[in-house]
């Protein structure tokens, strides 16, 4: 039997909440003694790189590189999922919670005939429950999924990765009960950003709120971004205002992020902007209000005028790395 992960990837690069994925199967594979299998869906650059996976736990590596599968498209893939599993007879299927994951995840579940639980954030305990963060992050549940057949999402940043010396086999797979010309989505142009930290994959998080008073002043996070190797972000009313794009928005009505460090420059900490950051593992909070309540989230605090702070803040980074 086999724990089958859903190993996503970005022009051949598996994104780290897939490796998280991985890894997170392989310990539960080990209580069960399943192998875990890591499907690759579309055309990678070097497909001999994919035995690395065995690093994060992965036995072998199904690669499945048909060109009209290269685009992400939930129905189409869930359908190659399903060929998969019920040709390994398999019982359960990890998925990051990131947004293919959770896009792939119900239309696998439907397909499947499945128990879906999404977001859970621990193995299986002794009773085969699973945490899951509930009321943004505010409360924990203890959930059972009462089907032998399991989806599980797997919240990002909720297990640390540990890697081991070990390579898996990679096989080519290709499907034969799904054909290319059930494809219904076609991308006609992507366009991307380059040289940039993407929010959902950054492990450092620069976010802006209103006490940066305009776009014009957004220089700062960015150099502040670019000397950590961090990705910037903000606050929701610096986004309806226009000031930085709305795909840069956290909270609760934005983009859920779980870096290693997120510094909240001159954001007040409204509750609905916590419930989007509040899996950080630390915190730093620059803000000239010693009241903001964002300083009663923080693990370390600066209470000073951001237009002082940063630029000084920017210079010890670079006096740090030996950058000035
Ligand atoms: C249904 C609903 C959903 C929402 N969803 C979200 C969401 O997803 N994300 C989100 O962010 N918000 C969301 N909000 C809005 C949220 O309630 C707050 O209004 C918002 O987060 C405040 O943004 P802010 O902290 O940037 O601005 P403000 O509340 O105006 O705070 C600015 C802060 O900057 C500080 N400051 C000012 N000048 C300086 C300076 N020179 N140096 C340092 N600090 C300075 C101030 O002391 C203050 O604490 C939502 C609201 C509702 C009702």
């Amino acid at each position: 039997m086999a724990i089958v992960v859903f190993a996503d990837h970005h022009q051949g690069e598996i994104k780290k909440a897939a490796l998280e994925a991985i890894f997170y199967a392989s310990e539960w594979a080990t209580t069960q003694q399943q192998e875990v299998i890591a499907v690759v869906i579309g055309e990678v650059p070097h497909p001999s790189s994919l035995e690395n996976l065995g690093q994060y736990g992965a036995h072998r590596v199904y690669y499945v590189n048909s060109s009209w599968l290269n685009d992400f498209d939930a129905r189409l893939y869930s359908l190659v999922f399903r060929e998969i599993l019920e040709q390994l007879q398999a019982q359960i299927c990890v998925l990051p919670h990131d947004f293919n994951g959770r896009a792939l995840a119900p239309y696998l579940a439907a397909q499947w005939q499945a128990g879906l639980l999404t977001g859970v954030c621990s193995l299986p305990e002794s009773d085969g429950s699973f945490q899951k963060q509930v009321f943004s992050g505010k409360a924990l549940a203890w959930m059972h999924v009462h089907t032998a057949r399991k989806v599980i999402t797997l919240l990002p940043n909720t297990f640390s990765v540990k890697q081991q010396d070990r390579k898996a086999t990679v096989e080519n797979w290709q499907p034969s009960q799904v054909k290319a010309d059930q494809r219904k989505i076609r991308v006609k142009e992507l366009r991307t950003t380059q040289g940039r930290v993407p929010l959902s994959e950054a492990s450092i998080i620069v976010s802006g709120g209103r006490g940066l008073k305009g776009p014009e002043n957004w220089g700062m996070i960015e150099e502040l971004a670019k000397v950590l190797g961090a990705a910037t972000a903000c606050s929701r009313p610096v986004a309806d205002a226009g000031w930085r794009p709305h795909h840069e928005h956290v909270g609760q009505t934005g983009l859920t992020v779980r870096p290693n460090l997120y510094i909240a420059i001159g954001i007040s900490g409204a509750i609905q902007h916590l419930a989007g950051v509040n899996g950080s593992k630390y915190i730093v909070v620059i803000n000239k209000d010693p009241e903001a309540p964002f300083f009663q989230a923080a693990d370390y605090g600066i209470v000073g005028d951001a237009f002082e702070v940063v630029p000084r803040l920017i210079e010890a980074v670079k006096k740090f790395k030996g950058l000035s």
